[in-house]
């Protein structure tokens, strides 16, 4: 067994790292879940898309490297290592793209990864509606047959939708079929945000930012060229798009091992007592198990063995970390941790935002039930 990156590899990163050490905006962007904040964020994409970084695992014709999952993961560490922004593009990026790769015609590819990889289109998630969350089968929302306009009629309410307020194009799940099985009557629908008919309203988060929205649909025209997958099997397209959400992409161990270093910091600085420090080693410890995890998925990926239930696991394990990291930084801050705009501010936002981590993807007692039902194979009652 070979646990070591190849030359080529460690030639990529140590390039990687020279250019984000001379590119990463400082001071840090404004949060990209705000208006102002969220057009600087896409200057920064269009910078990495102009250095061929946005999506490095892409094809070169759609704006990637060609780079393996290994590079694209030792970009992820190098990224979050040096403190780069929060990427408002990465519902398209790593939610949607990995589905379109899958399922989308040759047309959609082409019309919509280079613009997606470029920042010129900015995707979200509208999946959540009032009365069906975990319940996701249980969408209201309606596409009906215009065969006149050659396309789909949408109507009804997305909500949660994750910068749905700023982003151009929604990805979507419609019930084509009222009379069909729950599972079976829907179509996945890639949807234009200016389309006659739409309207967004933006909801503001707890901490101030107008993170979300609420998506209306009246009458809206979507063409038959923007159905991904067939319609009426919307379903299994996106139970594909919740594999990249809870596995791989969405958030990959980077993220938490730049969180650990960060703690290691706060630690010497703010002089951690003893039981502190056995925290911050478990944090560390278990970014670590996490990367390791994500070699050995990745090593089954790249062997031709495609990951399913076990995503469920991932989601868990690193959300649960992201919420134990971030109360340790907390309680090491003490009361500097209420400071709003201090420089150890970022942890109170990082705080309120883990929160969200056992929600957002499928609630932990969602993926717990996948589980214990699919995993270890236990009687649904
Ligand atoms: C930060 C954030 C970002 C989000 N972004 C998006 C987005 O971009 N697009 C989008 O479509 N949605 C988004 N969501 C919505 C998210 O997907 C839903 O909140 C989530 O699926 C839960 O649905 P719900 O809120 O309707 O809660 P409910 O489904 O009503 O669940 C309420 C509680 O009951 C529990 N529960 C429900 N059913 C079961 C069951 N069978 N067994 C055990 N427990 C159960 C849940 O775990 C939860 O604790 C986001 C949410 C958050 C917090």
């Amino acid at each position: 067994m070979d646990l070591d990156f190849t030359t080529a590899e460690k030639e990529f990163r140590a390039e990687c790292r020279a250019w984000l050490e001379a590119h990463v905006p400082r001071p840090p962007l404004p949060s990209g879940d705000t208006r102002e904040g969220f057009a600087a964020h896409l200057e920064w994409e269009r910078a990495l898309y102009e250095a061929r970084y946005s999506v490095v695992s892409w094809p070169k014709e759609y704006g990637g490297r060609d780079a393996s999952l290994w590079e694209w993961l030792i970009f992820e560490e190098e990224y979050y290592r040096a403190g780069a922004p929060q990427r408002v593009t990465q519902n398209g990026i790593f939610l949607l793209a990995p589905t379109i790769f899958e399922f989308g015609t040759p047309e959609q590819r082409e019309r919509v990864l280079p613009k997606m990889a470029s920042g010129e289109q900015t995707w979200c998630q509208g999946w959540s509606e009032p009365n069906a969350g975990s319940d996701l089968a249980g969408i209201q929302s309606k596409a009906r047959r215009d065969e006149a306009a050659g396309g789909w009629r949408l109507s009804g309410q997305k909500t949660w939708t994750t910068r749905g307020a700023f982003c151009t194009h929604l990805f979507g799940l419609f019930r084509s079929d009222p009379d069909a099985e729950r599972h079976r009557g829907l179509t996945y629908f890639l949807v234009d945000l200016s389309a006659p008919g739409v309207t967004v309203r933006p909801v503001q988060r707890l901490d101030g930012d107008e993170g979300f929205a609420e998506v209306f649909f009246e009458d809206v025209l979507a063409p038959d060229a923007d159905v991904l997958g067939e319609p009426h099997q919307g379903w299994a397209v996106a139970m594909a798009t919740t594999g990249s959400e809870r596995g791989l992409t969405l958030r990959s161990p980077g993220r938490f091992m730049a969180t650990a270093q960060r703690l290691v910091e706060l630690g010497r600085d703010r002089g951690a007592d003893q039981r502190a420090r056995d925290r911050i080693v478990d944090a560390w410890i278990d970014a670590e198990a996490y990367r390791w995890q994500t070699f050995w998925t990745v090593t089954r990926l790249t062997d031709g063995v495609r990951t399913g239930a076990e995503s469920s696991l991932v989601k868990v394990f690193w959300s649960e970390l992201d919420v134990r990291s971030h109360e340790l930084a907390l309680d090491l801050l003490g009361e500097r941790a209420e400071i709003v705009d201090g420089p150890d501010s970022g942890w109170m936002k990082g705080y309120e935002f883990a929160l969200a981590g056992p929600i957002y993807a499928g609630t932990n007692e969602i993926q717990r039930n996948v589980i214990a039902e699919r995993v270890l194979g236990l009687p649904r009652r």
